[in-house]
């Protein structure tokens, strides 16, 4: 049983797997690397802690998650996150995670943009990074076998049976088939599509692309989030836990703007409607400088500050030379996350037999159409757990195969691909035609979209990809080849951006994240339905499939 990825989604996945199967974890980082370090703000659970949310339970969870997606959301599935969330929470305290305290000694919760209780349970402000040192952990003490440094290149896939994959070890630079009888993709977002983001360097939606290209659609890709609070210009996010104390969101008028945008919930709306309330500020000329707003948490105190939220002081200290102990913090909105992903249902299973999904790279759904914060890590736990189950019990009740000759002819293209990559074609280079397709994310397919701009989109996309095919000669040596595996990645995130851009075209509608100008309501009638995106030659084939509604009927969202 092999799981790509070290992050927590993958982590978890492979403590459970480890119960069941030999289990091997293949990451193109150390896994205390991998992006979810960078989760800031906390993880949601209805424990019912405190005063203030003692009749919180899984239903409200479920409600405002379902409500926060704009019924977007499977709701079957946000009933296993919300039913099982409190349960991995005490059990990544009881494997020893840090959380802050109440003064009881309990686990503190913080009010998170779109809940109607506090239900965020946080360590500071560095969160992810507890959260995946005590997963990591616990795969030591398991002695879970990690390939750390490999970059998974395919999925080898025969008769819809997944056998393994192909990885590269990037200290050597050698490529290796590995066999499996079943794989976990928990490979994270793809944020770097996108030349304003939150996510770092290696959110290229690797696992997505690998997934697409062995034949399980990509769903719900239109739905990108764009955080509201990221650092100007840096886009180094500014976590929800500070609004989350009491920060306010000021313009360059010194007003609290969200009153005119969500009057109940202001700055703790969901982030869709916040992000483009702050980009509405700025395009109509409140914005400070016509460039950003202001995070202002002065009035919490220092106290508080250097408790809670030490970490945005420090990164902007750092990367603003502001102080917010003294100064409002300048902020704008960047891409943040992907609610879209790999095709994959409530037990994580994807089309292909023996391939599982989990994580940010899945779209299973429980954030349909817009995420609430805390929610991500809560599903890296609840769906890594299942999926680590699933998959190590589907390869126990496989038996011994004949998967070689298939492994080997997937190596051999795989060597025959790197090597005429490595040769060139042309002479365009690789990381002006990735700037190129990350600015024009940004100009076209961000907080506001319509007919015009994503059809410019689509067109330079296609031109994009045919210089794709003219690619200078990469560097030929083996050791720590970044310039191949940047080459490797630019083809799977014009992949992606491809996918994006089809299916926000598709949907004429607005919903959650998806603003289109030119179709500015939600449209239940046509689109109360999951995009699935399927690979062919001409393009994304776009198909739609139903939204399971097991709860709650839609309704208008009011904040
Ligand atoms: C700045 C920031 C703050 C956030 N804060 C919060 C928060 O407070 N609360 C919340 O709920 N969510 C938060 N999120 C979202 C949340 O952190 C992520 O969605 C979640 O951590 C993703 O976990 P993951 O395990 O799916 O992926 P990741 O942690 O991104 O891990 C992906 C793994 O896949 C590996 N990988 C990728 N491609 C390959 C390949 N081709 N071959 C081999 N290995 C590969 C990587 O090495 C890595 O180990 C935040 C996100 C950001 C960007």
């Amino acid at each position: 049983m092999i799981v790509v990825g070290g992050g927590l989604a993958g982590l978890r996945a492979a403590i459970e797997s480890s119960k069941y199967a030999d289990t091997a974890i293949i990451s193109r980082v150390h896994p205390l690397r991998s992006h979810t370090g960078a989760a800031q703000g906390g993880i949601n659970a209805a424990l019912g802690n405190i005063e203030a949310n003692k009749d919180d339970n899984w239903q409200k969870h479920a409600y405002d998650t379902i409500k926060g997606a704009d019924f977007l959301a499977d709701q079957d599935a946000v009933e296993v996150m919300t039913k099982d969330g409190p349960e991995r929470i005490i059990e990544m305290e009881h494997w020893g995670c840090p959380f802050s305290r109440t003064e009881e000694g309990k686990i503190a919760q913080r009010p998170f943009g779109g809940a109607g209780y506090p239900r965020t349970c946080f360590a500071a402000d560095k969160t992810g990074h507890y959260l995946l040192v005590t997963a990591y952990e616990q795969v030591l003490k398991r002695k879970i076998k990690v390939y750390e440094e490999w970059f998974a290149t395919s999925l080898v896939v025969d008769k819809g049976t997944v056998l393994g994959l192909i990885a590269m070890d990037i200290i050597t630079g050698d490529l290796e088939a590995f066999k499996a009888k079943s794989v976990i993709l928990a490979t994270g977002g793809a944020g770097w599509i996108y030349g304003k983001t939150s996510n770092s360097m290696i959110n290229t939606g690797s696992g997505m692309a690998m997934a697409y290209r062995a034949g399980v659609p990509l769903k719900d890709m239109e739905f990108v989030q764009f955080h509201p609070t990221t650092l100007y210009p840096t886009c180094i996010l500014m976590t929800e836990g500070a609004r989350g104390e009491g920060a306010y969101i000021v313009n360059s008028q010194g007003e609290r703007f969200m009153q005119r945008y969500a009057p109940k919930a202001m700055e703790l709306a969901p982030r869709d409607i916040v992000a483009r309330s702050i980009q509405t500020e700025i395009d109509q000329g409140r914005g400070v400088k016509s460039l950003y707003v202001h995070l202002d948490i002065r009035h919490l105190g220092k106290k508080k500050i250097m408790a809670r939220l030490p970490g945005i002081r420090d990164l902007a200290i750092d990367f603003a030379a502001v102080d917010p102990v003294k100064e409002p913090i300048p902020i704008w909105p960047a891409q943040h996350y992907t609610m879209g992903g790999v095709d994959s249902n409530a037990k994580c299973e994807t089309r292909v037999k023996g391939l599982y999904a989990a994580g940010e790279c899945a779209c299973i759904s429980v954030h349909g159409a817009n995420r609430l914060g805390g929610n991500s890590l809560l599903e890296t736990v609840v769906f890594g757990k299942i999926a680590g189950e699933g998959a190590a019990k589907f390869a126990n009740g496989t038996a011994e195969d004949s998967g070689a000759e298939p492994l080997q002819g997937a190596l051999k293209a795989q060597k025959e691909h790197l090597r005429l990559l490595q040769e060139g074609y042309g002479d365009e280079d690789p990381s002006v035609i990735r700037e190129e397709m990350r600015n024009l994310m940004v100009d076209k397919v961000f907080l506001f979209r319509n007919k015009e701009g994503l059809e410019e989109a689509k067109a330079e996309i296609s031109r994009l990809r045919t210089r794709l095919a003219k690619l200078r000669p990469i560097m030929s040596h083996k050791v720590y080849n970044l310039d191949l595996i940047r080459a490797i990645e630019l083809e799977e995130m014009l992949d992606l951006s491809e996918v994006i851009v089809a299916s926000a075209l598709n949907r004429e509608e607005s919903r959650g994240s998806h603003l289109r100008l030119d179709f500015p309501k939600r449209d239940d009638i046509r689109f109360l339905k999951h995009t699935l995106a399927h690979k062919t030659s001409e393009g994304p084939r776009i198909e739609y499939s139903d939204v399971r509604i097991t709860m709650y009927q839609p309704e208008e969202r009011q904040y």
